[in-house]
C-alpha cells in the first residue's frame, strides 16, 4: 500500500517548524505540491525550499481574519487549488483560571479556533467546485480530557471536535471530508526544554514509553488526506503513544 497524493495541493498553516512541518514533510513525501506557512515569508520560504522542490512559502498570522483570506486566495492563484488543508498553526496562552486574562482566551480561541473557521470557510469553496477535499484540524488530547493551566487551550481543541463533526455534516455530500487529528506528547521546542526527571515522570503515564514525533503525527494527517481514508469523516483520531484511552 503506497500512498499517492501526487496532483494534490496540500496547505499546512504552522509548517515551518514542529508538528506542521513534519507534516508538510510526510505529504511532500507523497507526492502532493505544499503551502508551507507560518507568520515570517523568509521563514516560510526557506522551509518550503528545504522540505521539496514542489512547496512554496506563505505568510499568515491564523489570529488575523484578512490574513488567512488573503492567504487562500493567493495559494489557489499559485496552485490552482486547494484539495488538503491542514489547521495545525496554534497557540497556548496558559494560566490558572482566576488569571487568565480576557485578551489571553481571546488570542487562543482566535488564533486557533476561529482560525480554522475561517480557512475552513474559505477553501472549502475550491472544494466544493470541485467535489474533493480534505480538512484536517490538529487538536490536542488537552481538548478532550482538559488541562490545569489551560481552559483557553482546552476550549479551543474541543471546539475544534465539534467544528470537525459539523462541517463533516455539512460538506460529506460533496466529498469533502473533515476529521481531527489529537495529538498527545510530542517533540517539539517545546517538549525539548523539559528535564529528564519531568520526561521520565511523563514516560510512566505513556504505554509506548516515549515522546511522539511530528513524523508520527505527519503519517496519521496523510493517511487521512488519502484516498485509503475515504470513507472516514468526522472523526478524531488521538496520536499519544495510548497515554488517553
Ligand atoms: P510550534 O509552536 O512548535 O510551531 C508553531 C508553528 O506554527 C511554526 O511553524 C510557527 O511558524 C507557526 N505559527 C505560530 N503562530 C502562528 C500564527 N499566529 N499564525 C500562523 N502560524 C503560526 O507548535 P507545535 O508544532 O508544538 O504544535 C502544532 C499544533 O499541534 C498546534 O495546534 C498545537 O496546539 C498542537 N499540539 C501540539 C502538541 C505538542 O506536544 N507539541 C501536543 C498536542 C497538540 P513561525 O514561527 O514561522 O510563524
Amino acid at each position: 500500500m503506497k500512498i499517492d497524493l501526487s496532483g494534490r495541493t496540500a496547505l499546512v498553516t504552522g509548517s515551518t517548524r514542529g508538528i506542521g512541518r513534519g507534516i508538510a514533510e510526510t505529504l511532500a513525501a507523497a507526492g502532493a505540491r505544499l503551502a508551507v506557512v507560518g507568520r515570517d515569508i523568509e521563514r516560510a520560504e526557506d522551509a518550503a525550499q528545504s522540505i521539496s522542490s514542489q512547496a512554496r512559502g506563505f505568510a499568515c498570522d491564523v489570529g488575523d481574519v484578512a490574513s488567512i483570506t488573503t492567504l487562500i486566495e493567493a495559494v489557489e492563484k499559485e496552485f490552482g487549488a486547494i484539495d488538503i488543508l491542514v489547521n495545525n498553526a496554534g497557540i497556548t496562552r496558559d494560566n490558572i483560571l482566576f488569571r487568565l486574562k480576557d485578551d489571553d482566551w481571546d488570542a487562543v480561541l482566535d488564533a486557533n479556533l476561529r482560525g480554522a473557521f475561517v480557512a475552513i470557510r474559505a477553501a472549502s469553496r475550491g472544494m466544493m467546485k470541485r467535489r474533493w477535499g480534505r480538512i484536517i484540524n490538529i487538536a490536542s488530547v488537552v481538548g478532550i480530557v482538559g488541562n490545569k493551566g489551560q481552559a483557553n487551550y482546552a476550549a479551543s481543541k474541543a471546539g475544534l471536535i465539534g467544528l470537525t463533526k459539523t462541517v463533516a455534516k455539512e460538506l460529506a455530500s460533496r466529498n469533502i471530508l473533515a476529521n481531527v487529528v489529537a495529538p498527545g506528547f510530542i517533540e517539539t521546542d517545546m517538549t525539548a526544554a523539559m528535564t529528564d526527571d519531568a520526561k521520565k515522570t511523563l514516560y510512566s503515564q505513556i504505554p509506548l514509553e516515549r515522546l511522539g514525533t511530528p513524523k508520527d503525527v505527519g503519517g496519521v494527517v496523510t493517511f487521512l488526506a488519502s484516498e485509503y481514508a475515504a470513507y472516514i469523516t468526522g472523526q478524531v483520531f488521538v496520536v499519544d503513544g495510548g497515554m488517553v484511552m
